[in-house]
């Protein structure tokens, strides 16, 4: 076995249907995701990328198929082979193992930027405050934001908030990062700031999962990239190969239009 495939799965995906109503949006998604990898995952608006994600967090509950997080799926208790619901309080404490960071920051606007971030260490993980603290201005430090720990959300400018935004996300120490379009919602001159913090965790080896159009960025960084249309996975591979010799004409379609 070679390095790479001895990596332990963090994210598993398999087979996942999901419908709102008579809408078929996630259509038999299959999905790995590796210890230490970047998978950037690309595809038109209404594709089902932030279904996915919000079905891998238990934001949303699958129809059929299985999803796994460091080998547990997040909303369900494994027993003699039959899944049996989690109480919220459970679903809470093992989403933890998954940040979560959105396309607009999600901040909570009435508490400061380090109590954002020590908020859930605390009241989900119930470790103590003063431990908390240190570990949100380490955070903060490394987002390039430890002069802002006094301030709130909204005296920070978009790409400030959304650095607050990831630093909360690593504070629960997860597994995987998942983000979605983590750079839509800022002014372009505020997008690099951003990107270069996640590039930084790349390269410091954090798993991640990023829904995003900035196909320079999945060039640099993704170990693997992924192309959704309509519901399914029509292509997935190295960069290279999925950005520069797609073999679908959906994602050359689609990548004419971005590029
Ligand atoms: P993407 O992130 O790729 O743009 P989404 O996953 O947000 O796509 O949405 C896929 C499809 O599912 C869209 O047609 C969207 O309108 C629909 N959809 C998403 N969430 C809901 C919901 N909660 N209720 C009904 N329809 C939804
Ligand atoms: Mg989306």
């Amino acid at each position: 076995m070679s390095a790479e495939t001895a990596r332990e799965v963090v994210v598993e995906v398999r087979g996942v249907h999901k419908s709102f109503g008579s809408l078929h949006v996630l259509r038999g998604v299959d999905l790995e995701v590796r210890a230490g990898e970047v998978t950037v995952v690309l595809g038109p608006s209404g594709s089902g990328k932030s279904t996915l994600l919000r079905t891998i967090n238990h934001l949303e509950k699958v129809d059929r198929g299985w999803i796994g997080v460091d080998g547990d799926p997040i909303g369900y208790r494994a027993h003699r082979g039959r899944l049996y619901e989690l109480k919220e309080k459970e679903v809470l404490r093992r989403r933890t193992r998954i940040g979560f960071v959105f396309q607009n920051f999600n901040l909570f606007p009435h508490l400061t930027v380090l109590d954002n971030l020590v908020e859930a260490p605390v009241s989900v993980l119930r470790r103590p405050r003063r431990e908390a603290e240190t570990t949100a201005r380490r955070l903060l430090d490394r987002v390039g934001l430890s002069d802002k720990a006094d301030a709130y959300p909204l005296q920070l400018s978009g790409g400030q908030q959304q650095r607050v935004a990831i630093a909360r996300a690593l504070a629960l120490e997860p597994k995987v990062l998942l983000f979605d379009e983590p750079t839509s919602a800022l002014d372009p001159e505020l997008v690099g700031e951003v990107l270069e913090v996640i590039k930084d965790l790349a390269r410091a080896g954090t798993t991640m999962i990023v829904v995003t159009h900035e196909i320079g960025f999945a060039r640099e960084v993704a170990d693997t990239v992924v192309f959704m249309d309509d519901g399914t996975i029509v292509e997935q591979g190295p960069p290279a190969a999925v950005l520069d010799a797609p073999r679908h004409s959906r994602t050359r379609a689609f990548l004419s239009k971005v590029l």
